[in-house]
């Protein structure tokens, strides 16, 4: 017997090799082998197995030297074609990936027993967790592929849930992968659930904060086949388990299940191809359910459960204020009911979150008299200002000159908002306001600032600051019992962003960020402020969420976005902005010429710039491509593949959800 091994680094073309009489042939294929190469052994991907030596190949062959153990998956290299398929990706990326995450030097100790977790209680579960444990543990005991949507409001015991069904994987002596979208969310997990549930069974981590060595121990438990629950963001997805038995997908609607890298894997996307292949339930958990899994539960058989209550404290009362509006104030970014807000709060000694969307950075142009903003006719999105005087699509490429006075009130061009504001500008305003108060900025942008920014965040919560200004990276998972008050700056800087789910991903971000207040407390508020009374605002109240989607699900059916359409892109690169241009151009018509001849079902956008549009050395551009089948976007991707195109610019394609 012969295989074709490809290299985990060095050669791009597979080698072969003879297999040893004496090794187990039976699923070669997708499994890590060390072969010779020259001198040394060169650990590989075996690619290709033949009963007899090709015809082609008419050398002597050396032979393999071992063969690495594999957990015993038996699904795991379907599983992997599929997800290559769809990725248009080599299987081999994905061995790549996993192989990285094993140090050099093997572990061979597996140490159990090293932290003294303490004993989990197990409350009582409501009727609500109790209906949704036992529908999903059915499908462990008797596995099926069963997609499952828990929407519950923050606090309303969805953890409790997990936990029940992660044990219950576990008295079948299967394993569990929980995923959550941002490392510090899977870090406080992984605590948490190693001191509950750790004496009873394995718990261990598997991200970017997890050490080389734990990962390697987590690897050899992976090769003894122990149960165990999983914990990550990206990686856990990749990894092949024997007996996996369930997936939870915690805070599905987030956007970090995104990677921003090519290929641009979804990791929710690949855990539904997993739960799929592997025939077992997944179970998809938030309080603010992506627009497309909801959508799901109605057009395609996904299981949808509620949970309606919060266990602790009460929801906050939420309270929108126009900017717009004439009153004087010392400052157009803080009105009155919020100023007499803080003070109250510093006079009560209570503690006060102030949040600023994005980095309080505006992607479009709008008139501070009437709020007024430039949008695409086509599109329906807002346009971007480039440079001091040009308005752009950045889906359709259209762009018109700035109007020197608003199309709306005719107030002059001096009246436009065009910059936004940033969290330092918030807080010296705030200090200017209130000399005596203690406040902190906590702006993951200065990311090398890491540090700095969780003494900050130590800081609010042992209660030596009075307000923290800060980005949507505050929203996640923290818990400030102390915070009565939330103030928003800008509520509605996100929803004029110019990207079709802009409403939606707005929306969930508010109603994480109001979710920050009342944790303990029976009273809070949240204090919205906006430049324009949209309606998407009345949605901050977690318990009319459901209104949002029949609204906003209505609108995208119209304009045919997404989950109505499949949305993809293609990424230009070229450090030469004429070239890049040019060869847009070229593409986009290639593109649309080519779903013409083949009659594919596809509406080609652009070439536009991004909003991003040069990184380090490269100028970018996008190709958008909407249509109702993939599977005519992957066609029309395999057939630009052909071309010659790739040969002078980089393209980035992947289909997004
Ligand atoms: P979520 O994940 O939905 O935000 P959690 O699972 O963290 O909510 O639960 C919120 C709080 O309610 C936790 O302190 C948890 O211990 C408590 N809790 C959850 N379920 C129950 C229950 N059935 N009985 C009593 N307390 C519960
Ligand atoms: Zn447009």
């Amino acid at each position: 017997m012969y295989i074709h091994v490809k290299l985990l680094n060095g050669f791009k073309e597979p080698l072969l090799y003879a297999v040893p009489p004496e090794w187990d042939t039976e699923k070669l294929v997708g499994t890590f082998v060390k072969v010779p190469l020259k001198e040394r052994l060169e650990t590989g991907v075996v690619v290709c197995a033949y009963a007899e030596k090709p015809a082609e190949c008419t050398f002597s062959v050396r032979a393999a030297h071992t063969r690495e153990p594999f957990p015993a998956d038996v699904h795991y290299t379907s599983f992997i074609q599929t997800v290559s398929h769809y990725y248009r990706i080599e299987p081999f990326y994905f061995m790549q990936r996993v192989r990285q995450f094993l140090a050099q030097k093997e572990v061979r100790e597996v140490d159990h027993a090293e932290n003294t977790p303490i004993q989990g209680s197990f409350p009582q579960l409501t009727d609500e967790q109790q209906r949704v444990v036992d529908f999903v543990a059915e499908h462990i005991t008797t596995p099926h592929y069963v997609p499952t949507l828990l929407h519950g409001v923050t606090g309303s015991g969805k953890t409790e849930v997990y936990k029940r069904l992660i044990m219950h994987a576990y008295a079948h002596k299967k394993s569990t992968i929980l995923t959550l979208p941002e490392v510090t969310l899977a870090l406080q997990f992984e605590r948490m659930l190693q001191e509950q549930l750790g004496n009873e069974l394995a718990v261990v981590g598997f991200h970017s904060a997890t050490t080389p060595k734990e990962k390697q121990k987590v690897w050899s438990m992976l090769l003894a086949g122990t149960p165990l629950l999983l914990i990550g963001v990206h990686l856990p997805i990749a990894l092949p388990i024997a007996q996996l038995g369930l997936i939870i997908i915690d805070e599905e609607h987030d956007v970090g299940y995104q990677e921003k890298k090519h290929p641009k894997l979804n990791t929710k996307e690949m855990a539904l191809f997993r739960a799929q292949q592997y025939g077992i339930p997944i179970l998809l958990g938030s309080a603010t359910p992506s627009m497309s899994s909801l959508y799901n539960t109605e057009k395609k058989q996904w299981h949808f459960f509620q949970l309606k209550k919060r266990f602790q404290g009460n929801f906050p009362a939420i309270q929108t204020v126009l900017l717009t509006d004439k009153h004087k104030r010392k400052n157009f970014w803080i009105s009155q009911p919020l100023y007499d807000a803080i003070a109250e709060q510093l006079h009560r000694q209570e503690q006060t979150i102030i949040f600023l969307n994005r980095r309080g950075f505006s992607f479009f142009v709008q008139c501070k008299q009437c709020s007024f903003i430039f949008s695409c006719q086509a599109c329906s999105v807002s346009l971007t200002l480039h440079g001091q005087h040009l308005l752009a699509c950045h889906y359709c490429g259209f762009s018109s000159a700035l109007p020197t006075t608003c199309s709306e009130c005719k107030a002059d061009e001096k009246e436009f908002l065009k910059k936004g504001i940033g969290t330092q500008q918030v807080v010296s305003i705030l200090q200017d306001l209130f000399p005596q108060a203690r406040i902190g900025r906590a702006d993951l942008d200065t990311v090398s600032k890491k540090k700095q920014w969780h003494e900050t965040v130590r800081s609010f919560q042992e209660g030596t600051l009075d307000i923290l200004v800060g980005t949507q990276t505050i929203t996640k998972g923290y818990h400030f019992p102390r915070v009565t008050l939330v103030g928003v700056i800008w509520a509605d800087v996100n929803l004029h962003f110019p990207i079709y789910n802009a409403t939606e991903v707005a929306l969930q971000q508010l109603i994480q960020v109001a979710g920050r207040a009342g944790r303990v407390c029976q009273k809070s508020t949240v204090i919205v402020q906006t430049m324009v009374e949209h309606p998407v605002l009345e949605f901050i109240d977690e318990l009319k969420y459901l209104d949002f989607y029949i609204q906003e699900i209505a609108s995208r059916a119209q304009l045919s976005y997404p989950p109505y359409a499949r949305f993809a892109e293609i990424e230009l690169k070229h450090s030469n902005q004429s070239c890049l241009e040019h060869e847009a151009n070229d593409l986009a018509h290639s593109l649309r010429a080519i779903a013409l001849q083949l009659k594919l079902p596809i509406t080609v956008l652009g070439p536009a710039q991004p909003l991003v549009y040069k990184i380090k050395q490269y100028y970018l551009k996008k190709i958008y491509i909407k249509s109702t089948h993939i599977t005519a976007v992957l066609t029309l991707f395999r057939s630009i593949e052909k071309d010659a195109y790739t040969s002078s610019i980089g393209i980035t394609q992947n289909p997004l959800q």
